[in-house]
Formats: C-alpha cells, structure tokens, sequence
C-alpha cells in the first residue's frame, strides 16, 4: 500500500514533485503559503492542510521544499509546525537547499522524538522537476534511505546517499559552487565574442561541441542569447546558496577564492533589482560593464 505522504511547498519545484507523487498513486496532502498551487492539486485528487502541524498529523512521511533556512526551521520547529503533530517512526525528508547546520538541528531535534530525518535537496532544476529526472543527494542513515528510495525515484534518476545528516547539503553546496562558475564563464565567453563582433549563436554552437561543453551551456545557453531571463532558478536563490557556501567555506577553514568573486557578482545582481530573474541573468552585470549585451539578432 502506498504511504501516505505530506508536502510542503509547492513553487516551481515542489508543485510538480508533489504532482508525480501523486500520479504515482500516493494518496497526497498539501500545504502552501499561496492558495493558487493548493487548489490545483486539491483539484488533482490531493487532500489539503492547514498547517504543518496538520500535515504531520495526517502522513506517514512528510516532504519540504521551501525557500531558506529560516522557512525549513520554521514549519519544522516553529509554532504548528511539524514537531508538534509528526509521530514516532515518521519519515521527514527536506528537499530544499539550506545550510547543512540548519539540517543537522532539524534532524537532531525531530530524532530525538524518534522521527527519521534526511537532508534530500536537489539537482536539474525546473526541467529536471518536471521531467522527473532530478538527481538527488540525501544525508542521514542508510536503512531510511533505501525505505525513502521508491519515493525519491518518483522525483528524481540520479539518487545517492553522501553520508549522514547534512552530508546530502554539503555536496549541494559543492554542485552550486561549480553550476555559477559554469554561469560565468559562459557569461564572460561570449560577452567577449559578441562585443567583438560574432553572433553568439555560433559562439553558442562551436563551444557545445568541444570541451567547454556544459549542462549550464545545454540547457540556458540557447535562452541566454534571446534575452529569456523566466526563472528557472531565481538568482535571489542561487545568492542565497552562495552566502551558505561562503559561510561553509569559512566554517571548514577552506578558501574560496573564485567562488568569493562570483558571490559578489550574484550580490550585485540583487542590488541592481534583478533578483527573480533565472540564476543566468546574473550575465546582466557583466554586461553593464562590457556595454553589450550577448544577444542574437532574431
Ligand atoms: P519557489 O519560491 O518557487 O517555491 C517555494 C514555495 O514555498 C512557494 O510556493 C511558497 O509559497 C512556499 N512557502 C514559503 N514559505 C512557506 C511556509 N512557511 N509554509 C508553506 N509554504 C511556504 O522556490 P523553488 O524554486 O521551488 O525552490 C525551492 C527550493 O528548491 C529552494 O531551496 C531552492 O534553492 C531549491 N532548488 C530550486 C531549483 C530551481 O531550479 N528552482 C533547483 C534546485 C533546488
């Protein structure tokens, strides 16, 4: 019998999870902050939630996917939160991205109540949501993890346990600190190429058949050169995934030099207003300083 499963958060990534969850048959219940997702699942045959309290109450094995840290910390530990309706043997999986010492309270203080946490965040963006093809890193003990597997393989292809609680956050952070270099770098490659006058089209095209191939390129590349800036993922979250990497380089004594340039650029991005653009739309400040924009002619 399929287990009863509780979701929390259903943005551009949580709504489509939830939804394969429930096309897979587990019978579902929801809640959001926004009204507008809640319905369209109810709608799909989901049950509703008031709160997270209430959605501990009512499933075997709850599921998160919210913005930060303070908003995990929250709805798990915060007034009606999770704490207060989730049972013994319970199983609490947090998909979102969030400081790997954030992960580890959560667990150590729903572990104590005999509730099995893992820290499960998430690769391959909105695509990678959609399409169900999510790779997924999971910190916390192996016998919840292969339990958790049949589920995670409704979401996702590429499902690895890195280690204990917090690990699965670690090694999000270390894909976050290579997915904005592979931003830059394209971002600076064809900002040089265009303002020196070749369609970045081409640019585009040369450089996915050889070695500075990349997913980053694959996939936002092609919407780059059109100016199609639709998150994806916001770059006010990948600046937040950068301020818990910088504050994880400090916290384990590594320096993190290029990363520390990059984190700068994505502040600048928000300074400059352009925070709910898709994470690429940080090649905006690079090209208010090269004055040119890497765009191809329609
Ligand atoms: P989003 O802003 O689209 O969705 C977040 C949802 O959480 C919203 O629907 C919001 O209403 C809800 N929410 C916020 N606080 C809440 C609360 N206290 N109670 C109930 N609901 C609440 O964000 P997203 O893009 O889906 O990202 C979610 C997480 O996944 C983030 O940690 C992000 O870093 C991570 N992530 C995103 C992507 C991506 O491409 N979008 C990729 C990988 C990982």
């Amino acid at each position: 019998m399929a287990k009863k499963i509780g979701f929390i958060g259903l943005g551009i990534m949580g709504f489509p999870m939830a939804k394969h969850l429930l096309e897979a048959g587990h019978p579902l219940v929801v809640h959001d902050l926004n009204r507008k997702p809640v319905k369209e699942l109810v709608q799909a045959g989901a049950g509703e939630a008031a709160s997270p309290q209430e959605i501990a109450e009512k499933s075997e094995i709850v599921i998160t996917m919210l913005p930060d840290s303070p908003d995990v910390h929250d709805v798990a530990l915060g007034a009606d939160g999770l704490s207060e309706g989730i049972r013994e043997g319970c199983i609490y999986a947090d998909m979102s991205t969030i400081a790997p010492s954030v992960a580890v309270e959560v667990a150590d203080y729903l572990g104590a109540k005999g509730v099995r946490c893992l820290d499960a965040p998430v690769s391959g963006g909105d695509v990678g949501a959609k399409n169900a093809t999510l790779s997924i890193m999971v910190g916390g003990d192996k016998a919840t993890f292969d339990e958790m597997l049949p589920v995670f393989e409704v979401m996702g292809k590429t499902i690895t346990l890195c280690g204990p609680n917090g690990a699965g956050q670690i090694v999000k952070a270390c894909n976050q600190i290579q997915v904005a270099l592979n931003i830059l770098g394209m971002s600076e490659a064809l900002l040089l190429g265009t303002k020196a006058g070749v369609d970045p089209a081409i640019i585009h095209e040369v450089l996915s058949g050889g070695y500075a191939q990349s997913r980053v390129s694959d996939v936002r590349g092609p919407r780059v050169i059109k100016g199609d800036f639709a998150p994806g993922f916001k770059g006010k979250f990948h600046f937040k995934d950068l301020n818990i990497i910088m504050k994880s380089g400090n916290d384990y004594g590594v320096p993190l030099p290029v990363t520390s340039l990059v984190h700068e650029l994505f502040a600048s991005m928000l300074a400059a207003g352009r925070g709910d653009l898709d994470h690429t739309g940080v090649i905006t400040v690079l090209e208010d300083l090269a004055r040119v924009e890497a765009r191809t002619k329609p």
